[in-house]
């Protein structure tokens, strides 16, 4: 049951123009009709299967949201131009003038800032919490509550939401639950546990390459279609239009996207394990230490492991910077952003990718100077990827040796 998504994936069989094994790309801006009438319903939204213009849609986008609607287990998918024109659209769309947010106070840098500072412009206010605490959540629901907005694994510290949770009290409130899924795909379906409104940033795992930017919006046909209205979609007004070419592209790479979790989480787990015996500070969902296991056990579909993400605490920024650029040099990864790639990306989160968070908020959260946000990559031999890093560490004086001694 739950290799469901993979089993939907791989049956989606497309031909293209020339019977090739992969779909035509579209490689026009805009479409021709045989006729002015069917133009004008086109525009007014009554035909199926019409092309337009395509920022409205294009058939390369429509495949690819297809596949992704496949993954995520909803009723259709629009594709966008970034994660972030996912977030912004998703959010735009749910919300008016003067309304309310309650959002995960874990989030990704950029949703943060946007949902804080820009929306400020449109007076749309939001209450930023620890949504592990369902009550704290029940009871900031206000009547100008528009949605639910968090994050199935929180970008950095790997908090795991509560999703069926979250969905009860979204559904008793009539609102709906919007789900950042771009840490966990396939290892949790949000759907499934009952998010109204999946996001991705394909950029990370689902692309998994690290040469382009993408996003997508997973959800009802109705939800998606209101994106793409000519004349109310933010979707279609805000233009986060993804280019045909790279539709196709991330579409061919979503193919192993199932292979590729496993041994991210496989190789996540080893070392997590492993850093965690040497007593180092390890932050992995699949830990048992870690306070969302149970949570993430309980809602997984346990194939694809507990991600391929986790967080070490090296003590200071001074020994992470000098970790990072010492796994760089002896060719372990790279000190880069972003996650999801075939080999390990590390970053300080604190001065990186959530910057955006005042100092002060980010030692409220956990987030400590001296931790590191690893993406672990696909290492065939991930004992000797272990090796290295701790040689490195040893030789900055990060592990006691003795302990370390292997
Ligand atoms: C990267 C990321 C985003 C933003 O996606 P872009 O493709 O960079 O716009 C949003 N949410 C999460 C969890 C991310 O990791």
């Amino acid at each position: 049951m739950s290799g469901k998504a993979a089993n939907d994936l791989q049956d989606l069989q497309y031909f293209g123009e020339y019977g090739g094994v992969n779909p035509s790309i579209s490689d026009s801006s805009t479409y021709t009709f045989l006729s002015a009438k069917t133009m004008f319903d086109t525009f007014e939204g009554n035909t199926e299967g019409c092309y337009l213009y395509s920022r409205h849609s294009s058939p390369s986008n429509l495949y690819l949201g297809e596949a992704l609607a496949a993954l995520e287990g909803t009723e259709t998918a629009n594709v966008t131009a970034s994660g972030m024109g996912a977030i912004t659209a998703v959010i735009m769309q749910l919300c008016d003038a003067n309304d309310h947010i309650i959002s995960s106070r874990t989030i990704y840098g950029g949703t943060y800032a946007f949902i804080k500072n820009f929306l400020k412009k449109f007076h749309i206010t939001a209450s930023f919490l620890n949504i592990t605490d369902i009550d704290v959540v029940a009871k900031a629901i206000t009547p100008k509550t528009k949605m639910i907005y968090c994050e199935s694994m929180s970008n950095p510290l790997l908090e795991v939401a509560d999703i069926a949770a979250l969905s009860k009290i979204a559904k008793e409130n009539n609102i709906p639950l919007v789900v950042d899924n771009t840490f966990s795909p396939l290892s949790i379906s949000p759907a499934k546990l009952g998010a109204d409104v999946i996001i991705h940033s394909l950029t990370k795992f689902i692309n998994g390459t690290s040469d382009c930017v993408a996003g997508a919006i997973c959800g009802t046909t109705d939800f998606c279609l209101s994106l793409k209205d000519v004349n109310h979609g933010a979707g279609m007004l805000l233009g986060s239009t993804l280019d045909s070419m790279r539709a196709a592209s991330i579409l061919k790479n979503m193919r192993t996207l199932h292979i590729r979790m496993k041994k991210h989480s496989e190789n996540a787990m080893f070392l997590a394990r492993s850093f965690e015996k040497d007593g180092l500070r390890t932050v992995y969902p699949g830990l048992s230490s870690h306070s969302g296991h149970l949570i993430m056990k309980g809602q997984m579909n346990p194939e694809y492991g507990y991600g391929g993400l986790l967080t070490m605490d090296v003590g200071s920024l001074e020994n992470a910077n000098a970790l990072m650029e010492l796994m760089q040099d002896r060719k372990l990864g790279y000190l880069a952003v972003s996650l999801g790639f075939y080999k390990t990306l590390f970053s300080a989160p604190g001065t990186s990718t959530s910057s955006e968070i005042p100092l002060d908020e980010q030692l409220q959260m956990g987030l400590g100077e001296g931790l590191i946000r690893f993406s672990i990559g696909l290492d065939e031999d991930i004992e000797r990827t272990y090796r290295s890093i701790k040689k490195c560490m040893t030789d900055l004086h990060i592990l006691n040796p003795q302990k370390a001694a292997i």
